[in-house]
């Protein structure tokens, strides 16, 4: 469904990306680990066309997007991610954040995107907190609505990057579990994360980044279990 072929990401003399190269079917759920600055963030950010990239492609279902003919807010609702920072309208209620896409991108009607965002803060547990302002909102309650936002537009791939490192602990329980239940669902991820449980349990592919190249990637028994490189080791051990 994404194809990353040969990416690379300059700021100016100074290389973040390197011959990036990964391929996303359906379904899949794919973690990005790796140390702070290692480039996966600036990697999603090009995915999501946020960034540019140097060199190199993405293909979604086969097609460059860097290409014209490519909406970048089209391809979004397509593509949809989810930050660590949550980037919910302030100005807006709950509600109203997971309508205002649907309505502008989706150009869909107000009852249908009522409904809709109602279905998915449903699932996500938040609709009793419909009426409610971000700045109501705990941490953890405030990403199950970014994350309804973003399945409102019914995309087909969803990005996270780092979706539960601004949260305090106890509240990084109730998104993994909102996460595992839409992997588990068939969702396709491409979820940045320092939760090495999450990513050995629920992906089926992992992706270990240095220094904005992929230093070694696999299935999670894999990477996990058997590391092939002396860095993926070396990472790994941090968090046992
Ligand atoms: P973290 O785990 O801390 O989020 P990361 O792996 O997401 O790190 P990136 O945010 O992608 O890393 O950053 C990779 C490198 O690119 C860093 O050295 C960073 O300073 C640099 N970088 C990122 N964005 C820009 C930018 N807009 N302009 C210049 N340099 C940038
Ligand atoms: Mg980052």
């Amino acid at each position: 469904i994404l194809e990353i072929r040969h990416l690379s990401k300059s700021f100016g003399k100074h290389q973040v990306l390197r011959d990036i190269d990964f391929t996303v079917r359906p379904g899949d759920v794919t973690s990005i680990i790796g140390s702070s600055g290692s480039g996966k963030s600036t990697l999603l950010r090009c995915i999501n066309l946020l960034e540019t990239p140097s060199q190199g492609e993405i293909r979604f279902h086969g097609r460059d997007v860097a290409g014209r003919g490519v909406n970048p807010s089209a391809y979004r609702s397509r593509v949809g991610m989810v930050f660590q920072s949550f980037n919910l309208f302030s100005n807006l209620n709950v509600l109203e954040n997971c309508m205002l896409g649907q309505r502008k991108v989706l150009r869909l009607g107000r009852e249908e995107a009522r409904a809709r965002a109602l279905r998915y803060l449903d699932q996500v547990g938040m609709a009793p907190y419909v009426d409610a302002r971000p700045r109501q909102l705990s941490g953890g309650q405030r990403q199950r609505v970014a994350i309804a936002r973003a399945l409102a537009m019914e995309p087909e791939v969803l990005l996270f990057d780092e979706p539960t490192s601004a949260l305090d602990p106890e509240m990084v329980g109730e998104v993994l579990s909102v996460m595992r239940e839409l992997a588990a669902g068939g969702m396709t991820m491409l979820v940045v994360t320092h939760e090495m449980a999450f990513a050995r349990d629920v992906s089926n592919q992992v992706v270990f980044m240095a220094d904005g190249v992929i230093c070694e990637s696999g299935a999670p028994e894999q990477v996990f279990s058997n590391p092939r490189q002396a860095r993926t080791r070396e990472f790994l051990s941090r968090f046992l």
